[in-house]
């Protein structure tokens, strides 16, 4: 679970975002992967040595309508509020600046680990530029370039050296699920309809190694946790409304989560946001509920809900798997729902089919309805079995991958939801070719 995050902050121009490209390397991630989303990322995983964490480049949050100063000040706020351990990137050709004081200033009172990487230092001779900044009160300075990949490594080995250690094992028994949405959707409302359930026992308060706090409860006998909620309470949300940093810890609630829950606002409707945010859930290959709020808020008739999930299924197509739960946090109505549906997506991204129970039905799907051609041939199965599980994936052996035609394995997607059901979950089907 919690892998430790790394923030990368600094002022406009001294090199964040070619350092951050320099740690992810060529790792695609999930940002690049989603259609209509933005390109640049600021969210990452990155690994070193053996420590994986996530890693952040604060520089490419940005205030809309609003001064550098209030930019970097909120940058630096956010890598104190997720961050582990902060890399402070300074230009060693510029010397220090007051913006530099003024980050410094920040984060020293948090007492955060920081990390101070001098960039632009290319070459020998810009060497001795890294000792005027002893004058920040950080740290020593590590030379580095970021073009040039100099001193990454010893950045990075201060870093791992830095992160907390590990967080204890998954309690396998605990389903952990996350609620994202865009701001003001009701995720904290929900959050805490939940909590105050009914036969909902809050068992502890479980710290991680962030400031972040999941809650444990247990219902009916199962054990929950909901990932970061009491962040999202606090002091993120002050940030909430500048998108990438919403975008941002959706995504570090998927990491962290077997479930999530993505909230829409009954009342307003589907947003653009929401597609986004929907999308980051699916990508994950995690389960997925659709949470329809603000329930109560709209005038219904006998056939608001049809023609509100129609709308849902428009929307987000390629979630068509996952169940939609419509429900009022503010009147805690229907709340229980999601339990179930929960509960469902779980079971589902643990579900093990097995290989001849798989088999007849690639069979029998065949059968009913033959292959044909496409680019250039027609494909054989011979078999297949599935491979792995939290997503669902199997692989099928074939005579060629290339004659796979889309449509035919959304139909083979069909055919095994029918007979297994999977439902919250997706699941993934590969393809190889038998040598
Ligand atoms: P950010 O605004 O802090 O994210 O900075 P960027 O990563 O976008 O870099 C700003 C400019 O500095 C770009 O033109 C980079 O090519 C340049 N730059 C970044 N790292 C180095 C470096 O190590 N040496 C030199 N000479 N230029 C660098
Ligand atoms: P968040 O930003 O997603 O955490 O949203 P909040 O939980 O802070 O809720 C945003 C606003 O929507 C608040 O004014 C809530 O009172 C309101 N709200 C939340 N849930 C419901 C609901 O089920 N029905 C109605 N009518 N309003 C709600």
């Amino acid at each position: 679970m919690s892998e430790g995050v790394v923030a990368i902050v600094g002022r406009a121009n001294v090199g964040k975002s070619t350092i951050f490209n320099r740690i992810v390397g060529e790792r695609v991630s999930i940002v690049e992967d989603t259609p209509g989303v933005t390109r640049d990322r600021i969210y990452a995983h990155g690994s070193w040595l053996t420590r994986e964490f996530r890693i952040i480049d604060t520089g490419g949050i940005e205030l809309e309508k609003s001064d550098m100063t209030a930019s970097i000040k909120m940058q630096a706020e956010i890598a104190i509020e997720e961050a582990d351990v902060i890399v402070f990137v300074v230009n060693g050709r510029e010397g220090i600046t007051p913006e530099d004081t003024m980050v410094a200033r920040i984060l020293q009172k948090s007492k955060k680990p920081v990390v101070l990487a001098v960039n632009k230092i290319d070459d020998n001779k810009f060497k001795d530029n890294i000792y005027d900044f002893y004058a920040l009160g950080i740290g020593d300075p590590i030379p580095v370039s970021g073009v040039h990949g100099i001193g990454i490594g010893d950045v990075l080995d201060e870093v791992i050296h830095l992160l907390p250690n590990k967080d204890t094992v998954d309690d396998p028994e605990t389903i952990r699920f996350s609620i994202i949405g865009r701001p003001n959707v009701g995720k904290s409302s929900l959050t805490n309809a939940i909590l105050g359930e009914e036969r909902v026992i809050v068992s502890n308060i479980e710290g991680t190694t962030r400031d972040a706090i999941d809650t444990s409860f247990t219902k009916d006998g199962q054990k929950y946790t909901v990932v970061d909620t009491a962040g999202m309470r606090k002091r993120g949300k002050i940030y909430e409304n500048v998108e990438k940093y919403s975008v941002m810890r959706a995504m570090s609630a998927i990491d962290d989560s077997d479930i999530i829950l993505v909230v829409i606002d009954g009342e307003r409707g589907i947003l653009e946001q929401d597609k986004h945010i929907a999308g980051y859930a699916h990508e994950s290959g995690k389960g997925v509920v659709l949470v329809v709020n603000k329930w109560d808020a709209i005038e219904k008739d006998s056939k608001t809900m049809q023609a509100f999930n129609k709308k849902i299924r428009e929307n987000f197509k390629y979630l068509d798997y996952a169940k939609i739960a419509y429900v009022s946090a503010l009147k805690k109505q229907r709340i229980d729902t999601l339990f179930d549906l929960i509960n469902e997506a779980y079971e589902s991204q643990h579900k093990r089919i097995p290989t001849n129970l798989f088999n007849d039905v690639i069979v029998d799907a065949q059968l009913m309805n033959p292959t044909s051609n496409f680019q250039g041939g027609r494909l054989k199965i011979y078999y297949g079995s599935q491979v792995a599980i939290t997503p669902p994936t199997f692989v099928l052996f074939v005579n060629d991958p290339k004659f796979l035609h889309f449509s035919y394995k959304r139909y083979l997607e069909n055919k095994l939801r029918e007979a297994f059901g999977f439902d919250g979950s997706p699941i993934h089907i590969i393809c190889r070719k038998r040598e």
